[in-house]
């Protein structure tokens, strides 16, 4: 009784903040159905004891009428009107019960949507507004994924929450009613229904767990599936013909999930058997004393028709309500993890006010030091260099000596474990972030590759200017992207992919970098940023670029990374990262008669090109 009592303890902890909660979406994402459902469930709080009482008034009536015919002294005409007065009200009640039946489902069924809707928007806001750094994280993703598939339990318990307030009312309603035929039958009854909801409790509540513990091995068995259906590795999965490792890999894995539920599922089966006969027992009790008392000629048959209902209303009140609690709190764990999610916090701070100063632009790392996560190893160690605008600087190193997280430093996705990055004298940290990032525009060696429009996926890089066709015409044939677009039937309104249009386009590496450029040069920043952005280009693209982009960035700045030393011989100044230090910098000249570094990685590159001329 102890455990029982600790139990609905533990249960009881944390209800009324995630019944508070629910009730908040349930009303912000649409008050109108919130209150009209509301309104409805209150009235036909009332319906079904109308309906018992009226039924049990008709057999009465009926019973009567019988004795009389019986009797020999007939029914008069009164009678038959007062008949058909009772059933004129009953049609009248179950006209109402259906009418506000429908009326409600109706509106529940918007309002799910609606909700279902406005909570996906909350998890999108909330995941824009978060560090790059929890990007980086599983336990980011298994809680993101966690609270999307949750949301849908939002809908279901503030649903929930309805119900369980209707069914207590009407549980307490009838155990006043039965309790005018016997007290502790009544209670019995309502009693009866517990042990089965315990253990269904249970059994959901296990389930549950096992969704809980095993969500990487859900994101696995989701992973594993994708390999087979999406575009990214249809090509291998042919070329190899993966479907069978495939198929053994994920049916290895569903069947491991798969077993764990049968089991816990299994183990609850036979007591929800034996449990579910109770409530019959109490209520079988409760017809036979009734129809003694029948016998016996305390009650009428139109009692006995009144207490039954009344006994079934109990029993179904009761199931209802327990129900009801039990989803509510079977869903409080979820929707914790949903509430949790949300109350995720950046480990950054964006309260910077400063607004950058457009007549300069010197960028300064200073003693900076980085490493992705306490637990890792420092891949930036105590870099110091300054970088101007309208100057040309070249990172340079071999992969994982630091070059892309110095960009994501600067673009401020992380701040620096130490050190200190400054634009114009000025800690970064202090700029208003949304100014501060629209100094640069940036192609990332992992670029983006949109399933939107050719125009769309151009004018992201700032779409206030997305009505301009001449400037988004112009980025194309900048990037030169604008000799592949001009021969799409569409041309700018092509689609890219077939993903949702069977007249879209499937574009080639080399001309999705392009596309990526265009989106690049849409905007027009201080600095531009170009992580690689020849590496998918064919030679003659790659010098075109280059070429083009010193006559018609000549005023502004930009830092480049290129695996080919020979496009940023010609840059102000080159950056050389080794192993998460800055081991040198200077001119492709100084940094040639220096002969380190530098020196070995453009030999090295060199040689390769006397061998193949
Ligand atoms: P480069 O651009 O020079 O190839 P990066 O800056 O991408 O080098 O990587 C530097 C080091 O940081 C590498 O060892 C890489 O594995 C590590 N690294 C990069 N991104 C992350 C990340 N998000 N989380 C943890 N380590 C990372």
């Amino acid at each position: 009784m102890k455990k029982l009592f600790n139990k609905f303890k533990s249960d009881f902890r944390g209800l009324f903040p995630t019944i508070l909660f629910c009730l908040k979406i349930s009303f912000k994402s649409s008050k109108k159905y919130f209150l009209i459902s509301n309104f409805i469930s209150l009235v036909s709080i009332f319906v079904p004891f109308l309906n018992i009482y009226l039924f049990s008034r008709l057999i009465q009536a009926l019973s009567t009428a019988f004795l009389n015919v019986n009797n020999g002294n007939g029914n008069s005409m009164e009678e038959l009107n007062s008949f058909l007065m009772l059933v004129l009200f009953l049609f009248g009640v179950s006209l109402l019960s259906k009418v506000l039946d429908n009326v409600q489902q109706y509106v529940n069924g918007m309002h799910r949507e609606v909700m279902q809707n406005y909570s996906n928007v909350v998890i999108m806001e909330k995941c824009a507004g978060l560090d790059v750094a929890f990007f980086d994280s599983s336990t980011f993703y298994n809680e993101m994924g966690d609270a999307t598939r949750n949301s849908i339990y939002i809908v279901n318990t503030s649903f929930s929450i309805i119900d369980l307030i209707r069914s207590l009312i009407q549980l307490l309603v009838a155990l006043v009613y039965l309790s005018s035929f016997n007290l502790l039958l009544a209670l019995l009854l309502a009693v009866s229904v517990i042990p089965h909801l315990i253990y269904q409790k249970k059994q959901l509540f296990a389930l549950y767990n096992i969704q809980r513990d095993n969500m990487e091995l859900s994101r696995r068995i989701a992973y594993t599936s994708n390999v087979a259906q999406s575009r990214q590795y249809i090509n291998e999965v042919k070329l190899y013909n993966l479907f069978p490792f495939i198929f053994e890999k994920y049916s290895r894995l569903w069947n491991n999930l798969f077993r764990k539920k049968q089991k816990a599922s299994f183990k609850y089966t036979g007591l929800l058997v034996i449990t579910s006969i109770l409530p019959g027992i109490v209520n079988s009790v409760i017809i036979y004393n009734l129809g003694a008392g029948v016998f016996r000629g305390g009650y009428t048959v139109g009692d006995f028709s009144y207490y039954n209902g009344v006994a079934e209303k109990v029993m179904a009140s009761m199931f209802s309500f327990i129900y009801a609690y039990g989803q509510i709190s079977d869903n409080k764990n979820r929707i914790q993890n949903f509430v949790k999610f949300l109350d995720w916090r950046n480990q950054m701070k964006y309260e910077g006010t400063v607004l950058p100063d457009p007549a300069r632009f010197v960028l300064e790392f200073r003693n900076v030091s980085f490493r992705y996560d306490e637990a890792l190893p420092f891949v930036l160690k105590n870099v110091s260099f300054v970088i101007e605008s309208p100057d040309k600087t070249a990172l340079v190193g071999v992969n994982g000596s630091g070059k892309s997280t110095v960009i994501k430093l600067l673009l401020r996705f992380y701040d620096p474990t130490e050190g200190i990055i400054l634009l114009n004298g000025i800690d970064i940290r202090d700029y208003v972030i949304e100014d501060y990032r629209k100094l640069f525009s940036t192609m990332f060696q992992d670029y983006s590759k949109y399933a939107y429009t050719v125009a769309e996926s151009v004018v992201l890089s700032d779409y206030e200017l997305q009505g301009d066709g001449v400037w988004i015409a112009s980025a194309l044939e900048r990037s030169g992207a604008a000799g592949f677009v001009s021969k799409f039937k569409c041309g700018v309104n092509t689609h890219l992919t077939r993903q949702f249009d069977k007249e879209g386009v499937e574009l080639s590496g080399g001309e999705w970098q392009k596309m990526a450029l265009a989106r690049t040069f849409f905007h027009e920043p201080e600095m531009f940023i170009l992580d690689e952005p020849s590496a998918s280009l064919d030679a003659e693209s790659e010098d075109e670029l280059f070429r083009k982009f010193e006559e018609l960035y000549a005023d502004k700045g930009a830092i480049l990374v290129s695996h080919r030393l020979s496009n940023i011989t010609a840059v102000n100044k080159i950056l050389v990262l080794d192993n998460g230090e800055l081991v040198e910098s200077g001119t492709h000249r100084e940094l040639v008669r220096k002969n380190g570094k530098y020196a070995h990685l453009f030999n090295l590159q060199a040689e390769k090109y006397e061998v193949r001329a």
